[in-house]
């Protein structure tokens, strides 16, 4: 059976949505988007959903059977309701039963993170330098710091669905309070706002991560430089609490601090004084899909 893959990205603006040939050749037979609308509420982007699918049903003339939905936050795995979401309206939502009422199909739900780990593992950066890898833990360093597991090209959810969720370890006091209700997280030392954050606690102006990153590399801005710093110091020691216990073949780092190059240079030689072992060999790698990650991952999820 070689039907073609469907897939949804659910965003907080925008839903994606895409068909695509097969595993084998990820070719979109079409792509398309339309606005999440989410202040209108859980119902409406339940609907936004089935209008969108209705139109890729219309435009292609093909009918889904299973359907992939790469979603912000994850589904309990025992209560069956989403958790975890930064699109708040999702949260305490049986978003997966209601799909399935609705469309009359079944769905695959997983976190972005997850989805963007399996879509680098199939298609991107993974399947071209390392194909080899068994363990691929991808990380989602943006506005947020999130991160899935691959193994052996299958998702690895965990017993309460949040495997991969390093953003939210306890990473440093200095990170401060935590939406989440703790403090200190690797998100708050990690995510581009908070190293933006940082460097306006020194010089009182805020600039994006990407100029912090120039003026640092242009030598004259003593704050950029500590910011940089406190990026690579910070990044070893948080993914050395991954490596020692996942101890993955490949890490590939999405969203915008991935898009830092010294992240892979002077990150990767701090995560060498943290780690239980006297030498790095895991590859840490920058992504190839880029923002087509999600809703490619989405459909590999029902592969
Ligand atoms: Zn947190």
């Amino acid at each position: 059976m070689n039907e073609p893959l469907w897939g949804i990205d659910l965003g907080g603006t925008k839903i994606e949505g895409v068909i695509i040939t097969s595993l084998e050749d990820p070719k979109p037979i079409l792509r398309t988007r339309i606005d999440t609308e989410g202040a209108k509420g859980y119902d409406h982007i339940v609907s936004q959903i089935a209008t969108l699918i209705q139109s890729m049903e219309k435009k292609s003339g093909l009918k889904a059977n299973i359907l992939g939905i790469g979603t912000p936050g994850v589904l309990d795995p025992i209560l069956q309701t989403m958790k975890n979401s930064n699109s708040t309206a999702l949260n305490g939502m049986p978003l997966k039963k209601d799909l399935e009422n609705k469309l009359q199909l079944n769905i695959e739900l997983a976190n972005d993170a997850n989805c963007f780990a399996l879509a680098e593992t199939y298609w991107g950066v993974v399947k071209e330098k390392c194909p080899e890898a068994k363990v691929v833990f991808g990380i989602i360093m943006g506005t947020g710091v999130g991160g899935g597991i691959v193994i052996n090209g299958k998702i690895w959810n965990g017993h309460h669905g949040i495997a991969g969720e390093w953003g939210h370890n306890f990473l440093d006091e200095s990170g401060g309070p935590c939406y989440c209700g703790k403090t200190g997280c690797v998100e708050k030392v990690l995510a581009g706002p908070s190293l933006q954050r940082y460097y306006s606690s020194i010089t009182s102006s805020m600039i994006t991560l990407k100029e912090i990153a120039q003026r640092d590399a242009q030598g004259f801005d003593k704050a950029a430089s500590e910011t940089m710093k406190r990026l690579h110091y910070f990044f070893g020691k948080a993914i050395s609490g991954v490596v020692n216990i996942l101890d993955p073949d490949v890490i590939v780092v999405g969203g915008g601090v991935g898009n830092i190059d010294s992240v892979y240079t002077e990150g990767l030689e701090s995560l060498k004084q943290f780690i239980f072992n006297n030498r790095v060999d895991v590859q840490i790698l920058k992504p190839k899909l880029g923002d087509s990650a999600g809703v490619f991952g989405a459909a590999a999820l029902v592969a």
